[in-house]
This record gives structure tokens, sequence and C-alpha cells, in this order.
């Protein structure tokens, strides 16, 4: 088994060794079976409770914890880092890629400033869940590999079990990695950091200089594009978009305060921390561009044109942030509609739909999925053109009517999920899982989760919007 410490070279205190704790008693809850296979993850089942809490390292393997600051709702803070995990290192996966393997709720490191360094046994589990079914959604992520409960009490309000879940990320580098080195004003670092993002991530790059600078600014704005227009087209709200949990991979990291969008609305916020309601549903887009400035300011650093000069490249590349957005999330609405030529007038008609979904307060994926039912041949008793639409839904068939129906049938299915990861359900599954230990619900709805563009679903329990108009709120695990 071989574990490679990519981020050694960065800069001095970049990447500080530090040692996991010791759980007392753990075992392993849940296991990525799948995502192990892909990856050939070189842990295996066995060994998995020993190796993933951290009790024994891998031969050879000396974890370290990563430093980084950020700007958490808007406020910079200049001291972040991992305070609760600990990357053991990365491994090579069949395509050749590098993959990181990183240990979360394993103790205290030299970033955990007042905090424990632990994770609850339900952050874990929603972690772990959330993320498999964003996966499976196609939506670029971070992975779970497994959960294994540490046997250990975690204090939050109250006393709970402690878990560790295993991580897995193409890559940890955050716009607040790079905020650090610029921080410090730290050249040589942060040059060695993008060019280590550039060989994982943007291999395609080839300029040098300046204009190397702002490819890769370039290539992290369009990713971010790619992501944000994912999380709108599947109602995925991040909650917690600070520009510490924004990968530089354009891979979503982060499930702390996540949750799915049900009632349509573009301000619908669940965390209950996010009181301005800044990362809402629909400013995704805006904070995403906010977050990628963020990053152009920081390699403002390593820039070698003398004064504004360096200060314009970078500002125009992040201007041409709206313009992409807007033409992909065109794009993004086109597919949920089915229409394969978007005219000027299917804007209006694309508000209409939006602004009745939002006043009858229809379910986002629900409303979609029916649009997309209607077409199938055969077409499922769960998802009905809701009564509010019905004058909409006529316009829309007669838009489409002359357009080739099995083309438009197809994309609708690819771009309308009809199985999200239901808050309600993730509640109960972690509910299940603090009460006994082992839930019988998410058993049952891996299997769902896992193929949510199958219009055949074998149960009406996993497509109903629960929490519709019900107060739901999340936390910061
Ligand atoms: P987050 O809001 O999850 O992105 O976390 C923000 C920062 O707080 C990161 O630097 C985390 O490592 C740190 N942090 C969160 N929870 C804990 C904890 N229980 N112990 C130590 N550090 C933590
Ligand atoms: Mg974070
Ligand atoms: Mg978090």
């Amino acid at each position: 088994m071989t574990f490679l410490n990519r981020y050694d070279d960065i800069s001095k205190e970049f990447a500080p060794v530090s040692k996991p704790r010791k759980s007392s008693a753990p075992s392993l809850l849940l296991w990525n079976e799948d995502l192990a296979k892909k990856l050939a993850i070189p842990v295996s089942q066995n060994d998995a409770s020993e190796l993933l809490s951290g009790n024994t390292l891998p031969l050879g393997v000396s974890p370290v914890a990563l430093a980084y600051s950020g700007h958490q709702f808007g406020h910079f803070n200049p001291t972040l880092g991992d305070g609760r995990a600990h990357l053991l290192g990365a491994f090579s996966d069949p395509q050749g890629q590098l993959v990181d393997i990183q240990l979360k709720g394993s103790g205290r490191t030299p970033f955990s400033r007042g905090g424990d360094g632990l994770c609850a046994l339900g952050p874990a589990v929603r972690e772990f869940v959330m993320s498999q079914a964003i996966a499976a959604l196609g939506v670029p992520t971070t992975q779970s590999l497994a959960v294994v409960t540490t046997g250990d009490s975690v204090f939050r309000e109250q006393t709970v079990a402690g878990a560790v879940v295993s991580r897995v990320a193409n890559s940890h580098i955050r716009v607040g990695s790079f905020q650090y080195l610029a921080l410090k004003d730290d050249k040589q670092g942060m040059q060695n950091l993008m060019e280590h993002a550039i060989t994982s991530h943007y291999p395609d790059i080839t300029e040098t200089g300046d204009a190397r600078v702002v490819a890769f600014l370039t290539a992290v704005c369009e990713k971010q594009i790619e992501l944000v227009i994912h999380w709108l087209r599947v109602g995925f709200i991040h909650g917690v978009m600070n520009t510490d949990n924004t990968l530089v991979s354009g891979d979503t990291i982060d499930y702390g305060p996540c949750a799915m969008l049900e009632a349509f609305d573009f301000n619908q916020v669940y965390s209950s921390i996010d009181r301005q309601g800044r990362y809402a549903f629909g400013n995704q887009p805006n904070i995403a561009n906010w977050n990628c400035a963020r990053l152009a300011e920081s390699l403002l650093t390593i820039m070698e044109s003398e004064g504004d000069a360096a200060l314009n490249m970078l500002t125009t590349a992040i201007g041409m942030f709206s313009d992409k957005f807007n033409q992909a999330y065109q794009a993004m609405w086109a597919s949920k509609l089915g229409i394969l030529e978007w005219n000027e007038s299917d804007s209006e008609l694309l508000s209409e739909l939006l602004v009745l979904m939002n006043e009858h307060k229809l379910d986002y994926t629900n409303t979609f999925a029916a649009l997309t039912n209607s077409l199938l041949a055969a077409s499922s008793d769960f998802f009905r053109v809701p009564e509010a639409i019905e004058g909409w839904y006529k316009k829309w068939q007669l838009r489409i009517v002359d357009s080739d129906l099995t083309k438009i049938t197809k994309v609708m299915r690819f771009a309308n999920p009809a199985v999200i990861p239901r808050n309600q359900l993730v509640e109960q599954v972690i509910d299940q899982f603090t009460e006994s230990g082992s839930s019988q619900l998410l058993t049952q709805w891996l299997g769902v989760l896992n193929n949510p563009y199958n219009y055949e679903q074998p149960s009406s329990e996993f497509v109903e919007p629960l929490s519709s108009g019900i107060n739901y709120h999340t936390f910061c695990g």
C-alpha cells in the first residue's frame, strides 16, 4: 500500500505532521464498496475500522493537517486549516489519477483552535449519504469511503456518539489555500501550489508567465460555473460556500449544513446560521463568482507584470464569469424544459413556470420530473403535472410539439432527476443510526439514490417532498 504526501513541498508550514487520536472501540458503520472498487482504494473493508479511525497507520504514512485561510460568510479568517481532519495521503487510481484519503473527526491538530477535533455520528452519516447521492446525480464531488464509530462520546449541546468519516477527493486545494499563501506573501509556495493544481486538474494549460496564472484562474472559474449549474439543476443548497470550502478542482466539499431544495424558491435557506441568506439557493452563482474573485486577488501575488497591468489581466478573467455563467444557465433550463433551441420567448415561458412554482410552493424536483414523466411511454403515477401549472403545461406542450420527442425525452431524463436525497429521509436515517446503530431505511434507499434518473421507482416514500412547508433547519456539523 503506497500513500504519497503530495502537499509536503508546497511551503514550510503548509502541511504539518499531525497524528490522529486513538479511538477506544472503532467499529465500521458504513462502507462504500462501489467506490472502493472503482478507485481501487488500498484499504479493505476488514482493515477499515482500524485504518479509517486513525487507530492504526499504514506503514510509512505520516498524516498531515493542511493550512488554509478563508472568508467565512464574507469575513476573512487568516487561521483556519484542518482543525479536525488528518490527511493520510494520496494513492493512484486505476486511471493513474492521484486521490487523497482524509479522515475527518480524527482528533485535534495544530489548527484546532478551541475545537475538540471530533465529529458527531449525525454529520458523518449525512456526509456519507449526501455525497453518495450527489455523486450519483452526476455532480462533481468529494466522496465518503466509510464511517467508523469511535466508541467515544462527543459533546454537542448534549453527549452524542463520535465518528470518523473518511473522505476521498481529487485534491484538497481550496481557494482558502491560496489565500493563506497570499497572506504570507509566499510567492514560491503559491507557484508550487498552482503548479500542483494545474498538474492534478488542468493539465491542458500550456501557457507560461502571467498568461499561465490567468489561464489557471479562468479554468477554475469555468469549473465553478459547471459545479454551481449542477447544484441548481438538481436543487442542491450547499449552505456554507466559504472560500475555504471551495476546491479549485471544482468538486463539492463540506456537507455540513447542506440540504435539497423542495418547495421552489430562489431565496430558500436551510442553514440555521445563514441568517442573511448569503448562501440561499439562487445566490450560489453570485457567491461562486465572489469566491473566484478572492482567488484572483490571491494570485496577484505571483503576477510578474507591474502595477495595474497584472490587476487588469485578472480582472478581465473574472469579468467573464457572468457571461459564461448566463450561457450555461440558459442551457441548463433548456435541458430541464426539453427545449433544444432556446428562443427569446422561452425566457418568458420559463419565468412564468418559476413564478407559479414559487407561488404554489411546488416541489422543484417533482415538478420537472412530472414534465419529463409526461413524455415517457411507461409513465409513472408518482409524478403528476400539478394542477396549478395546467395552463402553463399546455403552452409548454405547444412549444415542444414540433420537436424530436425522443431526443427531448432523453435530454430531460438526463437533466431532471426522479429521486433526490430528501431532507426528511436523511434525518430519519440519522435518527435510526443514532438510536439503534443501524438503518433499515438507508439499506433500501441507497439503491434508489444510486439510480436517480430511473423513473420506474419502486416506492413513493422516496419521492414525496416530506419537508415542504415544514420549518426545516440544518446545522454545521
Ligand atoms: P467548516 O465550517 O466545517 O468549513 O469549518 C471551519 C473551520 O473550523 C475549519 O478550519 C475546521 O477544521 C474547523 N472546525 C470545525 N469543527 C471543528 C472541531 N470540532 N474541532 C476543531 N476544528 C473544527
Ligand atoms: Mg470546511
Ligand atoms: Mg464543515
